[in-house]
């Protein structure tokens, strides 16, 4: 295959919303015999059928990545550069369509959270297109030059979960593409729709083979993992698949980049602002209704305020509606997907049974069309509950009382999770000292989740490995290669 600029350059067509969907595999959207279908979660009627990938898609999507690999990994990154900012001009040209189809295949308000997802994607693509990892001299006197530099992988696995299913096509693939690898995407069963619309945007601009897309069921995900053919994997999705993928992966010695779940505590310090923290704390913990892995999912408050800023979350809760995501005066949508939607019924059902003080939502009216559920405030459980113990991934959330500094440090990193972290107190020293004993790859003092175009994110203990974004999650998608030159 002969990579050209040209190619990148020529007239890009509009993705066509109402099109038929197709998978992308070696430059080509691929009609499949077989389709799945894709819910709307705000009345659960289908919104479209999806190309159902399978095994022989799956693997000549893999081909086609690996035969285009040499040449793209051949042309300089400033060239690579060029064509992945027309990728971002294509999108951008077509931004309000796609808010507009997130909202309806993930089921967050157009106005707010699908808006929001797309600004946050798109002008982070030429930003990250731009950074480049220098070749470091690591020595150098009149005998040698000991050089560090960095090789791509060849290709990369990409498998993206529902929550952001806008946001992770890009994040998981232009890091890869930039560094000079070949990607193949595997969206989630229940949101593939933006990515294969994204699809036919870099099917026109990337050299056939560069970008390929297929969607389908989760044993996709596994045959992408086993390959003998694909680099690396990077996976965003729960610990639960983050397991099986490291194990599947080790066949081969894939490199790995895992982002799962997390438990995130919230800690209110003492000389909290808390009257100013409850808006920012409820989006912390509620925000994509719960669905997202560094949402707030305990809220620790000292016992000094505890009471009253319970009153004043549940307040402000209430001032919070939850609606179709196309309606604009919705402030949450639906939970995406039944699956979710029975895992949250069941921890409700847990709270109920354990007569756990609920002082607001609760009860989930299922005779609702959509995957509606209210937004759950679970004040004081027991520790050891599961609405403490376990990621609910969904707009319940518990708000315990603590005595002890300490203490809450110590509960606070009791858990297998390791993602995020948010602490808030006035006096920002001892904001951060605590910060620095909290177990988690992340912590926001004094204010929600924000993700700073080059700051590295990734989990610690079972929260995940390695990085995205940044440096170093660049390098995650290279090799390291010394190189030691004899001068004399
Ligand atoms: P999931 O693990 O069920 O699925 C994620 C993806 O993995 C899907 O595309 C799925 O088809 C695929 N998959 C399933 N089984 C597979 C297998 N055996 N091999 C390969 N691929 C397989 O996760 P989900 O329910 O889609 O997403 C929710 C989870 O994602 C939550 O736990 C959340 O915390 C986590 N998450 C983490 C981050 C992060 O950055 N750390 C971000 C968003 C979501």
């Amino acid at each position: 295959m002969g990579v050209s600029i040209a190619e990148g350059k020529s007239a890009i067509k509009p993705a066509d919303f109402n099109a038929p969907y197709g998978l992308l595999i070696d430059g080509e959207i691929v009609m499949t015999d077989e389709g799945f279908d894709v819910f709307n979660p705000a009345n659960n009627k289908v919104l479209a059928s999806a190309p159902l990938g399978t095994r022989d898609h799956m693997e000549r999507a893999i081909g086609a990545a690996k035969q285009a690999f040499p040449a793209w990994s051949a042309l300089s990154a400033d060239q690579r550069e060029e064509i992945i900012v027309d990728f971002f001009n294509a999108l951008e040209a077509q931004k309000e369509e796609f808010i507009t189809l997130l909202s309806l295949e993930q089921g967050k308000p157009r106005h707010n959270q699908a808006a929001f997802e797309v600004n946050l994607a798109n002008p982070w693509i030429p930003k990250t297109a731009k950074s480049r990892l220098d070749i470091k001299v690591l020595e150098e006197n009149d005998d040698h030059r000991i050089e560090l530099r960095r090789s791509p992988l060849g290709v990369v696995g990409a498998i993206i979960p529902w929550n952001y299913p806008y946001l992770h096509v890009l994040w998981k693939t232009v890091p890869a593409l930039i560094t000079g690898n070949t990607v193949v995407l595997k969206p989630s069963p229940y949101t593939p729709l933006c990515a294969l619309r994204i699809g036919e945007l870099a099917a026109q601009v990337f050299p056939p083979g560069v970008f390929n897309i297929v969607t389908g069921g989760n044993e996709l995900g596994q045959i992408l993992t086993e390959s003998p053919d694909v680099g690396m994997i990077t996976f965003t999705g729960s610990t639960a698949t983050g397991t099986k993928i490291m194990s599947s992966a080790a066949g081969t010695i894939k490199r790995v980049t895992l982002e799962l779940g997390g438990n995130d505590p919230a800690i209110l310090l003492p000389d909290a602002d808390w009257q100013d923290a409850v808006p920012k704390v409820f989006n912390a913990a509620f925000g994509n209704s719960g669905q997202w892995c560094i949402a707030a999912k305990r809220i620790y408050v000292h016992r000094s305020f505890h009471e009253d800023f319970v009153k004043a979350l549940v307040e402000y809760a209430k001032t919070q509606k939850v609606g179709d995501g196309m309606d604009p005066t919705s402030d949450l949508g639906p939970v995406n997907n039944r699956m979710q939607y029975d895992k949250l019924r069941d921890l409700f059902e847990d709270t109920r049974r354990n007569g756990y003080d609920v002082p607001l939502g609760g009860v989930i009216d299922e005779t609702q069309d959509g995957n509606f559920v209210p937004v759950t405030i679970v004040n004081n459980p027991p520790e050891d509950s599961r609405i403490v113990q376990e990621e609910p991934f969904g707009p319940i959330v518990p708000v315990i009382a603590y005595d002890d500094v300490e203490d809450v440090i110590e509960r606070a990193n009791a858990t297998v999770f390791g993602l995020g972290a948010t602490v808030w107190g006035r006096d920002q020293e001892r904001a951060l000292k605590v910060a620095d004993r909290i177990e988690s790859g992340n912590v926001w003092i004094n204010q929600g989740q924000s993700h700073p175009d080059h700051a590295p994110f990734g989990g610690h203990k079972q929260s995940g490995l390695s990085v995205e974004h940044g440096d170093e999650g660049l390098a995650s998608h290279t090799n390291n290669k010394t190189v030691v030159i004899r001068k004399r």
